[in-house]
């Protein structure tokens, strides 16, 4: 069993004994980072694209989570909840035979949140992390703050593949899918480098998508 793996166990077993405030609600809760009542109100996310796999809408409790996860300053324990989370989603690929994993790069700043998420992910899915084959070449506009087509515009050249994805069935891994610009731009790349197959993997999906 490799480091990650045993720290994650290694902290799963220590926050048991500690109290913590559900990222949710604020009520105190043991070994989670949301409460039991909080974790119900989960809304699991219907995907119908088979290259597609999401595992909560972004709403409530699943959205304050992955919040705090990418903003919080205490998030290192939200991100094993999350890890759980994208396990569960990935069953969906079960059938798959999945050659390495990237995640959706940020401009000059490999050591992301969302990489470290996807690492460990990783290490339990047993999938080769290779985050270098995909890389952000130049800044962009924040999404959220543009239309459809501007998001999808504002996109376009903006990343950089490896030719050594070529032949390969590639799991691009994302926090949230919104407009699926980012997803689709990511894949686009890859397969102009000759990948076999993209799947997307991401923790949360927005309702109107
Ligand atoms: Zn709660």
């Amino acid at each position: 069993m490799n480091l990650l793996k045993n720290l994650y166990f290694l902290r799963r077993y220590l926050a048991s004994f500690f109290t913590y405030r559900c990222v949710s609600c604020g009520k105190n809760v043991r070994g989670n980072c949301l409460c039991k009542n909080c974790a119900e109100k989960l809304l699991p996310a219907v995907i119908p694209p088979e290259n597609l796999s999401c595992a909560y809408y972004y709403d409530g409790p699943a959205k304050e989570t992955v919040v705090c996860y990418k903003f919080g300053e205490n998030y290192d324990f939200c991100r094993d909840t999350i890890c759980d989370w994208l396990l569960s989603a990935f069953k969906k690929f079960s059938g798959e035979k999945i050659d390495i994993a990237v995640c959706v790069p940020s401009f000059k700043n490999e050591n992301s949140r969302l990489a470290e998420l996807s690492k460990e992910f990783c290490a339990f899915a047993e999938i080769p992390f290779e985050p270098s084959v995909l890389k952000k070449i130049r800044e962009t506009e924040k999404q959220h703050k543009l239309s459809y087509d501007e998001r999808r515009l504002n996109l376009v050249g903006a990343f950089k593949a490896e030719s050594s994805v070529s032949g390969k069935t590639v799991l691009l891994i994302d926090d949230i899918y919104t407009t699926g610009s980012t997803a689709l731009e990511c894949s686009n790349t890859l397969y102009e480098k000759g990948a076999e197959k993209v799947l997307v993997l991401t923790v949360l999906k927005t309702k109107l998508s």
